[in-house]
């Protein structure tokens, strides 16, 4: 538990007259007063944040707060390679990614898209999880043909990280002499790691993500498995605006519903799965 989570806690359960102010609550007295608020909910009084108390907490606390609008953000399409001109993001995560463009376009990078925010009638699949972070517009996907098949010339090459999974980088005039070590493959149903030294300049771009809030994910099982591995789950151009979240805390759903012109009852007419999930948590069973 951190210091975030224990002030979007203390925002809570002022809201819900738990306590008078925001600075009352410790992670001393926290358990004593989740217990209060069970009991004022008529839930299970057992001092445990799990996801009926969560719920109970963020639901009526979303109904009443300022909504978010989705935002379209500007991209750059490549000759030659696929990808779409904008990237769609809730406004929060928009004026990050801004700030994100921003950077590299001033040292002569660009930033290419296959999607942000996807629309909630698009149903889950082979490659889509019914809980994805793009259905609540805090995600964007590089175009998936930008790199990992032509390291020589793609504008992104992509290594293999150590704290995150991939590391991707995008050439750029005003980026730094480096020698990268690519992983790519030969074409899309390959399935073998290749690996091939490539020199130019290049800009850490997940690392750029990061410091403006947006974070990597690692590869899917269907891409880690021995055999038949599917190139759509690596997952390299995923990029999520993690620090928008509360680890332990934030649920799908209420992101939804911060979301202006979702209801539970458009959210349910639309696609019941969705819905299905609006309790998952994040960093316990969303991510
Ligand atoms: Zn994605």
């Amino acid at each position: 538990m951190n210091q975030r989570y224990l002030e979007e806690m203390a925002n809570l359960l002022v809201f819900h007259k738990i306590l008078a102010r925001q600075s009352d609550l410790s992670k001393e007295n926290l358990e004593e007063k989740i217990m209060r608020f069970q009991e004022k909910e008529d839930l299970l009084i057992d001092g445990v944040v799990g996801p009926e108390t969560r719920w109970a907490l963020h639901f009526p606390w979303v109904m009443q707060a300022p909504k978010h609008l989705f935002v379209r953000c500007e991209a750059d399409v490549i000759e030659g390679i696929d990808g779409f001109d904008s990237i769609v993001l809730r406004e929060d995560a928009a004026k990050n990614y801004r700030m994100l463009r921003n950077e590299v376009q001033d040292q002569g990078g660009v930033i290419t898209s296959a999607g942000g925010r996807r629309h909630l009638s698009v149903g889950a699949g082979t490659h889509r999880s019914a809980k994805s972070m793009h259905y609540t517009g805090l995600a964007f996907d590089l175009s998936v043909t930008s790199g990992f098949f032509k390291p020589q010339t793609d504008p992104f090459v992509i290594t293999k990280g150590d704290e995150a999974h991939w590391n991707v980088w995008c050439r750029a005039q005003g980026g730094q002499d480096l020698e990268l070590s690519a992983i790519y493959w030969e074409h899309w149903n390959s399935g073998e790691d290749l690996k091939k030294t490539v020199a130019g300049k290049f800009i850490n771009f997940t690392k750029l993500c990061i410091t403006n809030g947006f974070h990597p994910i690692g590869p899917r099982a269907a891409f880690r498995r021995s055999s038949d591995r599917k190139y759509l789950s690596s997952e390299w151009w995923h990029f999520q605006a993690n620090d928008l979240l509360v680890p332990k805390l934030s649920q799908f759903g209420i992101e939804l519903l911060k979301i202006d012109g979702y209801t539970p009852a458009s959210i349910q007419a639309e696609n019941r799965n969705i819905w299905g999930n609006r309790k998952a948590t994040f960093k316990v069973d969303w991510s």
